[in-house]
């Protein structure tokens, strides 16, 4: 008898591109240059669509609509009433969360199940959660002496200028403008040159939720027009995700007007696995720790210290995970791909150099290593083992599918060689032993460290970097300081 026909692949389909202008003073506008510039989905690497480029002068245009929109309209809005439009906004993208996904997927290439079940539905969570938070913004009475009455005020620091990387492109949206908006601030966005489209498209429904012009300002374009941002005098602070070496210049470059300053960058997070630890849940912890998103995450884990006890049988089990999700690899439409392709040729090209430096550092590379397939920017997940502290693959951020292993005696040794590293964005530690758990958790310098679970987001969790992993946190009530100024009111009460 025949064999039975495989199921046909589960696709989904593409979505039409609807916006490729950019939003300025609540007018959909081309470049005054006239200028555009391509969009790709890297797993094909066509063009999908022409998007407007920006311009110095197209950033001042959105900075002038931003700053006449927060002295306007916006700053007399009942501060309930932000919490409305934020809870619509929410609303519409629920409505439209298979759009949105499908979005991400084609200009991101992430596998369209991880877009339906992380992105999407994180994104409406933070929303709704800054939605609440709007009205909940309350100074202080203070016990000053003499007769004066003293209170504080919470205002919005004004025009914010916010940019963002392109490995969670919808996701970074909502985390810069959820708690700006909640503030009461105005926004210029500039979102990342390879996956400028869920932006737009979040901002027309941000219009359709009925945010009132100028509030939400999205300039489309590369690093020249974010730079324009952070060197215009009249944007009060700037919020940046994206990588280290920018953030320094960005910092230097807004020193200039003293701006206000967040920025959230790169990692290179340790994930400490002690002997005790429940194996299976660690392996597949650390497996979906790092491989997750292609291994495009700033808070990925790729540092994996395990126990010597322990490394022998850890390396195998997750070794065939890793190998088992080569067979996931694939189109990225299709609901059962679990990984798709990296960004674009340059990270590629960038990832595929350290694995190269891997292999000559003499670490051993127990699984992957290679490009897959010949279309598309695809890697094999990548293991390597024995890894040192100081080789290239261990101290460096590589954003890709690249794993070192690094084996440890004892748990001190692991903290100590765990905080061995410029950056402090995460870290997660796997023990059955409560105490040690708390212990470690403690000591490890890092903004977020996971225990026994990796890559736990919450819109209420703040997340943030020690060291050169950034400055500030976003999410949760932490995120609201970056877009509020405290106000000291002093009254005489007379006599
Ligand atoms: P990556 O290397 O992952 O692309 P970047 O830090 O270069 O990360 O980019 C993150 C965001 O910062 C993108 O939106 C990019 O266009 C923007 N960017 C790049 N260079 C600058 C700069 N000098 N000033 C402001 N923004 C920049």
């Amino acid at each position: 008898a025949a064999a039975p026909a495989k199921p046909a692949a589960k696709k989904v389909a593409r979505p039409n591109v609807r916006q490729t202008k950019m939003l300025i003073g609540g007018h959909w506008v081309d470049s005054e240059s006239g200028k555009t510039f391509p969009t790709f989905h890297p797993a094909t690497e066509e063009k999908i669509a022409d998007v407007a480029r920006a311009t110095e002068k197209d950033v001042d245009r959105a900075v002038k609509a931003a700053r006449k929109a927060f002295e306007g309209e916006w700053s007399k809005m009942d501060a309930r009433d932000r919490g409305r439009l934020l809870s619509r906004l929410a609303d519409i993208i629920e409505a439209n969360k298979d759009e949105l996904a499908a979005l991400e997927t084609l200009d991101n290439g992430k596998p369209i199940k991880d877009a339906m079940t992380a992105d999407v539905p994180l994104v409406i969570d933070t929303f709704r959660y800054y939605a609440g938070w709007a009205d909940k913004l309350t100074g202080q009475t203070i016990p000053v002496r003499g007769n004066f009455f003293s209170y504080s005020r919470r205002e919005p620091v004004g025009v914010v200028g916010q940019i963002i990387p392109w490995n969670f492109p919808a996701l970074m949206v909502s985390w810069k403008w959820a708690p700006a908006l909640a503030a009461g601030c105005t926004i210029v966005m500039k979102p990342a040159e390879q996956t400028p489209l869920s932006c737009l498209r979040m901002a027309e429904w941000a219009i359709e939720a009925g945010f009132p012009p100028g509030v939400i300002n999205v300039v489309t374009g590369f690093g020249d027009a974010g730079a324009a941002l952070v060197k215009h005098p009249d944007v009060d602070k700037i919020a940046f995700t994206g990588s280290t070496e920018t953030g320094q210049i960005i910092m230097k470059e807004a020193a200039n007007t003293l701006k206000r300053v967040t920025l959230e960058l790169g990692g290179k997070s340790p994930n400490i696995i002690l002997a005790d630890a429940d194996l299976d849940a660690a392996v597949a912890g650390t497996d979906f720790g790092l491989f997750f998103n292609q291994g495009q995450c700033c808070c990925a884990g790729s540092r994996v210290f395990v126990e010597k006890k322990i490394h022998e049988q850890f390396v195998e089990k997750l070794v065939e995970r890793a190998n088992a999700r080569k067979f996931g690899i694939g189109d990225p439409f299709d609901l059962e791909t679990v990984q798709g392709p990296q960004i674009d040729k340059d990270q590629f090209d960038k990832i595929m150099s350290y694995i190269g430096k891997g292999k000559e550092a003499g670490a051993k590379c127990v699984t992957g290593g290679g490009r897959s397939g010949d279309k598309g920017f695809y890697i094999e997940p990548t293991v390597f083992d024995h890894v040192s502290d100081d080789m290239p693959i261990a101290t460096d951020e590589i954003f890709g599918p690249v794993m070192s292993i690094l084996p440890f005696k004892d748990v001190d040794e692991a903290v100590q060689r765990g905080n061995k590293t410029f950056y402090g964005l995460a870290a997660a530690v796997w023990t059955k032993d409560i105490a040690k758990a708390h212990a470690i958790a403690h000591k490890l310098r890092a903004g977020t460290v996971w225990v026994n679970c990796y890559d736990v987001f919450d819109a209420a969790a703040p997340f943030g970097g020690y060291k050169m992993s950034g400055i500030g946190r976003e999410l949760g009530e932490a995120a609201l300081s970056n877009y509020t100024e405290h106000k000291t009111v002093t009254v005489s009460l007379g006599g």
